[in-house]
């Protein structure tokens, strides 16, 4: 395990953190428990002078450099063997304006502190479905949620970022200043630079919303998903839903009867008063098959965002496959109810994620962010609480996600693993991928910023 002895500066105002240090094993430690690597440094930066520092550090050594904010990346990209991790945790600032319906969060901030600041003004950023995961990872890879059908990614509501560069530089991105960046992180991830701060615009939301599951036996799975699909051909973009496969898992709003019982549910979020929410989705209750349980009622905002919490914390074994679908066509349905019904761990799930609205009436072009034009996003996660299993798991999410081939038609970067280069391409499409690399060569010619989903620089 190799240590790095040198520090990024005499005036590091963060924690550097080596190993044997105490807080050592705490430290190196991400979101996906299967991820156990060990860096030579871990640099805890307390602001934007360290983290100038701590990249020109990294370069200078040669080591890899990881980037973490909220360590929720899937394959654990956040942390490094015998390189250097740089953190952003502590940098938590938020200042919302509620006049001008804006507000800046550093990257350190987690999603659940970000509503909890925006909320307190009946404001939002669309963003994610669980409080814990960072803001910058999900931003930069485009930030899908509850709102995003109403309010479009999280993306769409970035006005604008602070970015450290490759060679330790400082500046600001936006529409006018540096736009070919801002075009690009809007989507890129974090191939470009480390932003430091974020601008986002602000919109109403709630406070209290229609949202929660409905669930049904997972026997009825292919019957209720043709329902599903012909119910949200005509729903409004106040309506994003997913549809979960799973067993009941053992959280306190779950009555235990329930408790490991297989079910599909469709988790709803109404972005608009209650009663309409309450008429959008009578044909969903009342057409089908009755619900096992209906849990889809009026309920602060916030109370939605942390109700899937429970089901994902840290330090699990977690693997993913993932892939975008135009349509839930019969043979979509078939397979994945088929799949489903062959979940053995309680602790697999995975939400498909219904697209369109908001994310469809920003232009293709605008952002680097590839998978504007999708219907729906499969998010495939065998889950076990170790090593046990795990490896029967991670065969089941192929087997479904191999079964899907033949529809899928992309893939959102922020959910793949370790897939290799083609995989990234495929997330942006040829051109968008062109663009990109081109932009690398400008921000980061030798590739300081390769621990990601990596998008290496054009040829000179
Ligand atoms: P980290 O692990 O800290 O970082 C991941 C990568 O992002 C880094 O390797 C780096 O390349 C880049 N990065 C991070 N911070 C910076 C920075 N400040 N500057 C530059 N680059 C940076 N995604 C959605 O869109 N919607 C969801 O609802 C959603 N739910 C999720 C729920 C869970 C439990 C988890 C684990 C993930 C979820 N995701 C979701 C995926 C999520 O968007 C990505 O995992 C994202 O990378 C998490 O961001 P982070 O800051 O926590 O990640």
């Amino acid at each position: 395990m190799a240590t790095v002895t040198a520090a990024p500066g005499p005036s590091f105002r963060g924690r550097l953190v080596r190993p044997g240090d105490p807080t050592y094993d705490e430290d190196r430690r991400v979101w996906n428990g299967s991820v156990d690597r060990h860096p030579a440094l871990v640099a805890c930066c307390a602001g934007v002078a360290d983290v100038k520092d701590a990249v020109r550090f990294a370069a200078g050594e040669g080591l890899p450099l990881a980037v973490r904010s909220g360590g929720h990346s899937f394959p654990g990209h956040s942390v490094c063997d015998d390189g250097i991790v740089l953190d952003l945790s502590a940098m938590r600032g938020i200042r919302v304006d509620p006049e001008a319906r804006t507000v800046r969060a550093q990257a350190g901030v987690r999603l659940g502190e970000l509503d909890r600041e925006t909320q307190a003004f009946g404001l939002a950023v669309p963003a994610g479905i669980v409080t814990t995961t960072g803001l910058a990872g999900l931003t930069l890879g485009g930030g899908i949620g509850w709102l995003m059908r109403k309010y479009g990614l999280t993306i769409d509501q970035l006005l604008s970022v602070d970015v450290v560069t490759a060679d330790g530089s400082f500046l600001t991105a936006d529409e006018e200043r540096n736009s070919e960046l801002f075009w690009g992180i809007r989507g890129g991830g974090g191939n470009f630079g480390i932003v430091t701060e974020f601008e986002f615009r602000l919109n109403p939301v709630g406070p209290v919303v229609l949202a929660g599951p409905v669930l049904w036996p997972m026997e009825e799975s292919a019957r209720l998903l043709r329902l599903y699909r012909d119910w949200i051909t005509d729903v409004p973009d106040e309506l994003t839903t997913a549809v979960v496969h799973r067993r009941v898992p053992p959280v306190p709003f779950m009555p235990q009867e329930l408790h490991g019982r297989p079910v599909v549910m469709v988790v709803c979020c109404y972005a608009g008063p209650v009663e309409d929410g309450e008429k959008v989705l009578r044909p969903l209750r009342e057409a089908g098959p009755p619900p096992l349980l209906d849990l889809c009622t009026p309920k602060p905002f916030t109370a939605h965002q942390a109700m899937f919490d429970p089901s994902f914390p840290r330090g699990r074994w977690y693997y993913f496959k993932s892939c975008d679908v135009d349509r839930l066509e019969d043979e979509v349905i078939d397979i994945t109810a088929e799949h489903a019904a062959r979940i053995t761990s309680p602790l697999t799930a995975f939400p498909i994620f219904q697209l369109g609205g908001a994310i469809r009436r920003v232009g293709d072009e605008e952002t680097a962010f590839g998978g504007r034009s999708g219907g729906h996003t499969f998010n495939i996660n065998g889950t076990t609480e170790g090593p046990e299993g795990f490896q029967a798991e991670r065969e089941w999410a192929r087997g479904l996600w191999s079964a899907l081939a033949p529809y899928q038609t992309g893939v959102y970067s922020n959910f793949l693993m370790e897939e290799g280069e083609e995989r990234v391409a495929q997330a942006y499409g040829e051109a968008k991928y062109r663009r990109l690399r081109e932009l690398k060569r400008h921000y980061d010619p030798d590739n300081l910023f390769r621990l990601n989903q990596n998008i290496p620089p054009a040829a000179a």
